[in-house]
């Protein structure tokens, strides 16, 4: 239900359902992508990939995980909001491109089959949608979630990364092969899932993995 209202608002256009700001909900234009009130007080990150030492090569994000790009996630994510991911992919789109990297294939984060019936939508999916229309790059699912029974928000961060290294796992190999590859997700939060799935994708022969969110928290533990 969720998705075909998505589509049709796509195919009916704006007039019965305005574009709305992300961070605050107001009517924009469907050519902005936040309100000008927004644009004068939610400033994106520093475009800098930062480079890590592990599996992925680096992490694009937006906007630290607080304030008013926390409450657009978590629209998106918990209020059927799909619509939101058209302005925070303009916009994390926008970051992908300052930051100068280099891609060829756009592979979003999955989630579980038992919260895909829930949501009636995979977040990083759309966004990784939006991506490739705007960027002209193609998108695969080159990864599967195992379900698991953890809630990942109760775990400590090892836990996180033991779970994390059991849940993703890779498919359709050959579509990685060779490929500089930018991994999509909503949120970084102990960067155990980006790390799992970079694993997943080197190891399918993937030549890179850069990774786009939309927030990085800060978490210590
Ligand atoms: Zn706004």
């Amino acid at each position: 239900m969720k998705n075909s209202l998505f589509e049709m608002k796509r195919k009916i256009g704006y007039a019965f359902f305005p574009a709305r700001c992300p961070f605050c909900d107001c009517v924009i234009k469907p050519s902005e992508n936040l309100c000008q009130t927004c644009a004068k007080t939610v400033f994106p990150e520093e475009t800098s990939v930062r480079i890590r030492e592990d599996s992925s090569r680096g992490l694009i994000f937006l906007y630290p995980y607080d304030g008013r790009p926390k409450e657009a996630v978590r629209r998106l994510k918990f209020e059927g909001r799909k619509d939101l991911a058209v302005p925070l992919a303009r916009l994390l789109w926008e970051q992908v491109q300052k930051s100068g990297i280099d891609f060829d294939l756009i592979v979003p984060v999955p989630m579980s089959r038992r919260k895909l019936r829930q949501r009636g939508y995979n977040q990083a999916q759309v966004l990784g949608e939006e991506l490739a229309r705007l960027s002209g790059i193609p998108w695969r699912s080159c990864l599967v979630h195992k379900d698991t029974k953890n809630d990942q928000h109760q775990l400590s961060a090892r836990e996180r990364s033991y779970w994390a290294e059991r849940t993703y796992f890779g498919k359709g190999e050959e579509n990685c092969r060779g490929k500089r590859i930018l991994l999509i997700d909503d949120v970084y939060t102990t960067g155990s899932t980006i790390r799992a799935c970079a694993k997943c994708l080197n190891e399918a022969g993937a030549a890179c993995v850069f990774a786009a969110v939309l927030c990085k928290t800060e978490r210590k533990n």
